[in-house]
């Protein structure tokens, strides 16, 4: 089994829907993560607009200009073109074909059985999911994993199962056609609770988030109406930070000196809620003023960014053929043929 790899370091891949500009949520549950992933593993990331369409397929006027914000706002928060390969999704076609070839060996049972198939056509009510695609997108996202033989995917502990299943793909595939794919583990990304403005998860479809490109005084406005515990009603209340969404927030992204304040400032009352907002607005601008900046260089000029993507893909592409190369060979597929006996006639 060839791993297609020149470089030492294990290989990661991962990534993201292309569903637009991000918010905090998509920084603490991945993106912070990955950043720190691209100095000790070979690092691939996609943008995955195949995948937005398997939910978002009625209307795709701005999947382009999601992709393009997905991609501003990951190369904001640090992930740096010279540690790691950045490419889009649909811009490698041998993706889709590895998916075709896969959904031939998959079971129905096992994408009805994933949980997130059911959980999602439970919830999402306003969509009809009832598709090919929708069902099909874990048949994708192995395609997406194993086409690079990554050892590692970060992933959340809702994700495991996806994983799973993309390791019993791989082992049908080599079962029937010989020893192509390796098994790629999970590498458990630590997920926080990031409440949103409201207390609910962090997510666009509340209208709670807190975006990564937010001005300053427009991250201190949500802040200010974000709930708080509600047993602290009047100023002379004692509050509790461990039940309030704001307690949270400090817990991500304050320092340890500012959360010892919140917990015996809120316990006690010998602090506001105004001003324990203003401190974690404070650990905010410190986060994402610097993310703006670097965002700005591109947005300045969006061809530097797609120029990051043109090279990734070129990089990534190289490894896709690859691979396809050999998955064409092992289920005879490939293009060449050698006659395996001698034509009728022949000495
Ligand atoms: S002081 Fe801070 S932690 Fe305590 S209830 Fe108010 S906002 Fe929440």
């Amino acid at each position: 089994m060839r791993n297609n790899s020149s470089n030492s370091r294990p290989r990661v891949l991962s990534g993201m829907r292309s569903t637009g500009k991000l918010h905090l949520g998509n920084y603490v549950g991945a993106l912070a993560n990955w950043v720190k992933l691209q100095d000790d593993y070979e690092c691939f990331f996609f943008v995955a607009d195949w995948h937005a369409l398997t939910t978002d397929y009625a209307d795709t006027s701005r999947l382009k200009e999601n992709s393009v914000e997905v991609l501003l706002d990951w190369l904001a928060a640090g992930l740096d073109p010279e540690r790691c390969t950045l490419f889009v999704q649909s811009h490698l076609p041998q993706h889709a074909e590895l998916h075709l070839l896969l959904s031939m060996i998959t079971p129905l049972g096992w994408l009805e059985r994933v949980p997130s198939y059911k959980e999602q056509r439970e919830n999402i009510k306003e969509k009809d999911l009832g598709t090919y695609g929708f069902l099909g997108y874990p048949v994708l996202q192995s395609a997406d994993i194993l086409i690079y033989k990554a050892h590692f995917v970060p992933v959340g502990e809702d994700q495991v199962p996806h994983v799973e299943l993309t390791r019993e793909i791989a082992r049908r595939f080599n079962t029937f056609y010989g020893e192509v794919f390796p098994e790629p583990q999970p590498l458990l990304t630590p997920a926080p609770k990031l409440p949103g403005t409201d207390g609910r998860k962090m997510s666009k479809s509340y209208g709670n988030t807190i975006m990564l490109t937010d001005p300053e005084p427009v991250v201190r406005q949500k802040l200010k109406t974000m709930v708080t515990d509600p047993a602290r009603v009047r100023r002379t209340d004692p509050g509790n930070p461990d039940v309030c969404p704001v307690g949270d927030l400090h817990k991500i992204f304050s320092d340890p000196e500012t959360m010892r304040k919140v917990d015996a400032g809120c316990r006690s009352a010998g602090i506001g809620c105004i001003e324990c907002k203003g401190w974690v607005a404070d650990a905010l601008a410190n986060l994402l003023n610097p993310m703006q900046e670097r965002r700005r260089k591109y947005e300045q000029n969006p061809n530097l960014a797609w120029e990051i993507i043109e090279a990734g893909d070129a990089t990534a592409g190289a490894i896709c053929d690859a691979t396809m190369d050999e998955v064409r060979r092992a289920m005879n597929l490939s293009r060449d043929y050698e006659p395996t006996t001698k034509p009728v006639g022949a000495q």
